[in-house]
C-alpha cells in the first residue's frame, strides 16, 4: 500500500512537474507580449509603468532612456578615450522576442572596458526607427549591443542607421533572418558570430546615464551612442521587422525628459593619438 502511495506521489509529482515546464516556454512568449509599442494601446509605452508594479521606473524612472542627443546641450570632451573594445568570435543564436530579433552570444563575446569596469558582451538587438534622436533627428534604425559586469552593471553602446548602402554585418546574418521571417521560428542558432564585424567606423560618442529602453526599464545603464550615422538598406530593416512577426511597424520607445542629465561627446584631441 505504501509503495502505491510513494508510486502515486511520484507520478503526480513528474505530471505537476511536465506540466510547468511546458506551459513556461509559451508563458515566456506571452509575457514577452505583454507591453507593445503602439501609443493608443493598453500596453503600449505611455502605459509600460503601470503593467507590472516591476516596471514603475517605467513611468516613474527620473534618468530613462532614450533621449534627444541635442547638440546645442552636449558637452565635448576630450578625455573619455578610445572605446576600448575585446570582441572575440563566438556562438550565437538569433532569437525572436516577441518586439524584437535579439542575437544572443550565451557566453558572452569578449568585453568593452569602461572607466575600469570590463562589461561583457552578451547580446545585440535592433530598433526601428531609431530610439535616440539627434537635435530631434530620427534614423531609420538603431543597434543595441548590450554589454554587463560581473557585478550586473549594464553599458549599452548603440549605433544609428539611415538608408543606403547595405550593413555587411547584416548581410552576413541575412539567411538566418529569412529563416526566422519564413517559418516563424523563435530561435535560429547561426554558428560563430565576430562582434568584430559590427563597424562603428568613428572615434566619437556620445555618453550619458539611461535606462534600458523595455521594461523593467531598469536605471543606471551607461550608455554609449556612436557619433557617426551608418548605412543600411529598406530590406535590412523590413527583414528585421518581419522576422518578429508581431504586427507592429515600429519598436521604438519615445524619447523621455532629460531630467537635467549631462551629455558628453568624446572627440579626441587632434593632437593626440586616442
Ligand atoms: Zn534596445
Amino acid at each position: 500500500m505504501e509503495k502505491l502511495a510513494i508510486k502515486l506521489l511520484c507520478s503526480i509529482f513528474l505530471i505537476s512537474l511536465l506540466l510547468h515546464t511546458l506551459p513556461a516556454r509559451s508563458q515566456e512568449v506571452d509575457d514577452e507580449r505583454e507591453f507593445d509599442y503602439d501609443k493608443n494601446s493598453e500596453k503600449g509605452p505611455a502605459r509600460w509603468g503601470e503593467i507590472h508594479p516591476e516596471w514603475g521606473n517605467c513611468s516613474k524612472g527620473s534618468m530613462q532612456s532614450p533621449i534627444d542627443l541635442l547638440n546645442e546641450r552636449v558637452e565635448v570632451v576630450s578625455h573619455l578615450g578610445r572605446l576600448n573594445r575585446s570582441y572575440k568570435p563566438s556562438n550565437g543564436t538569433l532569437k525572436n522576442r516577441g518586439h524584437d530579433m535579439m542575437l544572443e552570444w550565451e557566453s558572452g563575446a569578449g568585453t568593452l572596458e569602461i572607466n575600469g569596469t570590463e562589461y561583457v558582451l552578451k547580446q545585440c538587438h535592433w530598433h526601428s526607427p531609431s530610439e535616440h534622436t539627434i537635435s530631434g533627428r530620427k534614423f531609420a534604425l538603431e543597434l543595441h549591443m548590450v554589454h554587463e559586469s560581473q557585478d550586473g552593471k549594464v553599458a549599452v553602446v548603440g549605433i544609428m542607421y539611415i538608408i543606403g548602402r547595405p550593413d555587411s554585418f547584416l548581410s552576413s546574418i541575412t539567411d538566418h533572418l529569412r529563416m526566422e521571417a519564413g517559418n516563424g521560428e523563435t530561435e535560429t542558432v547561426v554558428g560563430v558570430v565576430n562582434p568584430k564585424d559590427i563597424k562603428i567606423g568613428s572615434r566619437k560618442y556620445y555618453r550619458y546615464m539611461g535606462s534600458l529602453t523595455t521594461p523593467p526599464c531598469t536605471e543606471n545603464v551607461l550608455w554609449t551612442i556612436v557619433r557617426k550615422v551608418r548605412t543600411v538598406t529598406k530590406e535590412q530593416v523590413r527583414l528585421l521587422r518581419v522576422a518578429v512577426h508581431d504586427d507592429s511597424d515600429t519598436n521604438a520607445r519615445p524619447t523621455q525628459p532629460t531630467n537635467g542629465r549631462p551629455v558628453q561627446l568624446y572627440r579626441p584631441d587632434e593632437n593626440k593619438d586616442d
